[in-house]
């Protein structure tokens, strides 16, 4: 998804750095936790960066049009499955992993940040403030059953994209539930969504709720 600089401090410069910068790496998505129930397994291209997933079903998954996930994974969109910073257990914490910052273009660890493999490269997830959104690709799927839970349910930011995917499933101009349903969303849940800005326009005015990754 395109980065927001939702950060009022800018990233630590050495004279200010202390022990407490660190702290991050003890708390998830980083830290080691022991008696993880393993749901998945998964690795990057390398095998260096390893991890698991407590969680059998993401909390949601979302096909991404975006123009910063295009140039990001060098593709046509981006396939993202949503879940809680403590449903991931990387074995080597957050050795050898790196990070980007895009409104800086900072490699420190500065929420939302991008995650990649230190060595290949291989994109691992978006950190945003509370959610973390996993690239599946990387996920050992036992079953066609525990791969479906992984299908995508909504198309976001697909005013940006390079090519029609007329699945039948929801389009969003932008972030979903946030932005305008478009091009060949179901009827119905075009009509449900109306319906449901109108009442809220009425309800509170026209401040619309941000959504905070
Ligand atoms: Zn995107
Ligand atoms: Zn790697």
């Amino acid at each position: 998804m395109p980065n927001s600089n939702q950060d009022t401090d800018g990233p630590p410069t050495h004279a200010t750095r202390s022990k407490d910068d660190d702290a991050w790496k003890h708390q998830p998505p980083y830290k080691f936790q022991k008696d993880f129930q393993v749901e998945y397994e998964a690795n990057c291209q390398c095998k260096k960066i390893k991890y698991q997933l407590s969680r059998k079903e993401p909390l949601n998954s979302k096909l991404c049009h975006c123009s910063d996930c295009q140039r990001q994974h060098g593709a046509p969109f981006q396939w993202a499955a949503i879940f809680h910073k403590e449903d991931i257990n990387f074995l080597n914490g957050a050795e050898g992993l790196e990070w980007f910052h895009a409104p800086n273009a900072s490699l420190e660890h500065t929420l939302p940040c991008k995650v990649h493999c230190h060595h290949c490269k291989s994109p691992i997830m978006d950190e945003g403030k509370s959610m973390i959104l996993l690239f599946p690709g990387l996920i050992h799927f036992k079953s066609k059953k525990d791969m479906d839970y992984f299908n995508p349910k909504c198309h976001i930011f697909y005013g940006q994209r390079v090519i029609d995917i007329p699945d039948g499933l929801p389009k969003w101009d932008g972030l979903d539930e946030k932005s305008k349903l478009i091009e060949d969303s179901p009827e119905d849940i075009v009509k449900e969504y109306e319906q449901k800005r109108k009442s809220e326009e009425n309800d509170s005015g026209k401040d619309s709720k941000k959504v905070k990754l």
